[in-house]
C-alpha cells in the first residue's frame, strides 16, 4: 500500500489518518505538523482556555493510548516548505524529504495582520492562547478589533474575566457575515447587555505607535491595555506556491476534494467545487472531521462528493449559538419557539419560502430537530 503523507496536524489531519486505519489501511501514515504538539482542539481556546476554566491537556483531539493504536509517523515541530508534484515529494524545513503516494493537505489558516497592528495579539493557536490568558491578568482595558466569530468569543471572554472590553466592528452589527444583519442585532444586544462597548461603522487604521491604542477611521482612539486583532484569517498555502496546485482563496478542489491526481485538501484550507461552478470554504470543526472521512474513503478508491450541511456553533457567556445550514444576506428570519429577550429561542432562515438554516440560541434540543428539515423540506411542516 502506497504512503500516505499528511501536512497539517489539527482536527482535519488526524481525523484522516484515523479514518483511514478505522477502514483497514495498512500502509505508513506520515503526520507533519508545524506547531511542536500534538494534535489538540482549537475551540475552546478563545472559550474555556481564555476563562481559565480548562487547562491545555483538557484540549487534546485523541489520548495517547489511542494514538500509539493509530501507528503514525509523527512529525511535529516540522513545517512543509514546497511541494513537488512531479516526484511526489513533501520537502520540509531542514532538509528532510517525504515521498507520498497520496498527499492530504490540511495546512488550515494563518491570522491576517496588516501593517500598523504589530502590537496587537491574534488567536489562532495554544501558544497564542496561552500568552493572551497570561496578558489577560494584567490589562484592564481590552480593545477587540472585528466582530466576528472569534472576536465576539474573546470580546465575552475577557468581559468575563472582569476586563473593560471595547468590540470594534466596521459593519453595522457583529457576526453579519454568519447570522445576517437580523440575527447580529441579537448578538450586539447581548454584548452590550453585559457591559462590552461595541463601536460600529468604524474600522480600525493602526494601533498608536507604542501603544495598544486603536485608531479608528472615524478619528476615535480607543485606549488599551492589550489589542485583539480578530479580522479574519487567510488559507495557509504559501508553501503550495508554484507547485502548480490552483490557489484561489484555498486550495481549490472538485467536489470529491481532490485538489490534483492522489492530493486532496481537508478543513478550513479547502476550497471546493459543487461541480456547478460554486465554491465554498468553510471555517468550521464540524467541516474538518466530515471532509476528513470524506477524504480518507477516497484515498481507498471511493468517489464520495462532500455535500454538508454547514454547521457551526460558538458560546458567548453562557449562550451557545448553534447554526445548521446557512444564512442568506437577505433571508428571513422567523422566530418559531422562544424569545430573545430570555436568551433562548429557535429561528428558521428562509429565502423564497424556502428554509435555508436553523438557528438555536440555548436552544440545542430544537436546533437538532430543525436540521433533519434542511434536508428533508417536507418535514417543514412539523416546526411551527
Ligand atoms: C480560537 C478558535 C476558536 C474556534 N471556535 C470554533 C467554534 O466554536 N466552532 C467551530 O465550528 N469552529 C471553531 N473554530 C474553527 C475550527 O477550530 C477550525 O475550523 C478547525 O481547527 C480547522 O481544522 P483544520 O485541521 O482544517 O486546520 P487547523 O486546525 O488550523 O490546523 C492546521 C494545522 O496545520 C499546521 N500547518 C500550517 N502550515 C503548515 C506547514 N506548511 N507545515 C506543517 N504544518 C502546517 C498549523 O500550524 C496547524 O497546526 C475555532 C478556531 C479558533 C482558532
Amino acid at each position: 500500500m502506497s504512503d500516505v503523507v499528511v501536512v497539517g496536524a489539527s482536527v482535519g489531519g488526524l481525523t484522516v489518518a484515523e479514518a483511514l486505519r478505522g477502514k483497514g489501511f495498512t500502509g505508513r501514515i506520515s503526520l507533519v505538523g508545524d506547531e511542536p504538539r500534538l494534535p489538540y482542539d482549537r475551540p475552546p481556546l478563545s472559550k474555556e482556555v481564555l476563562t481559565g476554566r480548562w487547562s491545555a491537556e483538557a484540549l487534546h483531539l485523541r489520548d495517547s493510548r489511542r494514538l500509539d493504536e493509530l501507528e503514525i509517523d509523527w512529525l511535529l515541530g516540522h513545517r512543509a516548505e514546497r511541494l513537488r508534484l512531479g516526484s511526489r515529494t513533501v520537502e520540509l524545513d531542514g532538509g528532510k524529504a517525504l515521498h507520498y503516494g497520496s498527499l492530504v493537505i490540511a495546512t488550515g489558516l494563518v491570522p491576517r495582520r496588516p501593517a500598523g497592528f504589530a502590537g496587537a495579539r491574534t488567536l489562532r493557536t495554544l501558544g497564542n492562547a496561552l500568552r493572551l490568558k497570561q496578558e489577560l491578568r494584567t490589562a484592564q482595558r481590552v480593545a477587540v478589533i472585528g466582530g466576528g466569530v472569534l472576536g465576539c468569543e474573546v470580546a465575552a471572554a475577557a468581559n468575563t474575566l472582569g476586563k473593560q472590553v471595547v468590540l470594534i466592528e466596521p459593519g453595522q452589527v457583529p457576526m453579519a457575515a454568519q447570522l445576517g444583519a437580523e440575527l447580529g442585532g441579537h448578538v450586539a444586544a447581548l454584548h452590550e447587555s453585559r457591559g462590552v462597548r461595541l463601536t460600529t461603522g468604524a474600522g480600525a487604521v493602526r494601533l498608536v505607535e507604542g501603544t495598544s491604542h486603536v485608531e479608528l477611521t472615524s478619528g476615535e482612539v480607543v485606549e488599551a491595555d492589550l489589542a485583539v486583532l480578530a479580522i479574519g484569517s487567510a488559507p495557509a498555502t504559501g508553501w503550495l506556491e508554484g507547485s502548480g496546485l490552483h490557489l484561489d482563496d484555498g486550495v481549490r478542489c472538485d467536489a470529491s476534494l481532490r485538489a490534483a491526481d492522489d492530493v486532496h485538501a481537508v478543513g478550513d484550507v479547502a476550497r471546493w467545487s459543487d461541480g456547478t461552478g460554486t465554491t465554498a470554504r468553510l471555517e468550521t470543526r464540524t467541516n474538518a472531521a466530515e471532509q476528513a472521512l470524506v477524504v480518507a474513503a477516497n484515498i481507498l478508491g471511493g468517489d464520495r462528493r462532500y455535500d454538508p450541511v454547514p454547521y457551526f456553533w460558538s458560546d458567548q457567556y453562557g449562550v451557545r449559538i448553534q447554526v445548521h445550514g446557512a444564512i442568506t444576506p437577505d433571508a428571513r428570519i422567523r422566530i418559531v419557539e422562544g424569545n430573545p429577550g430570555e436568551d433562548r429561542f429557535l429561528a428558521l432562515a428562509e429565502q423564497g419560502g424556502v428554509v435555508t438554516a436553523a438557528i438555536g440560541w440555548n436552544h440545542p434540543r430544537g436546533v437538532r430537530a430543525a436540521r433533519r428539515m434542511l434536508r428533508h423540506p417536507e418535514l417543514a411542516g412539523g416546526i411551527r
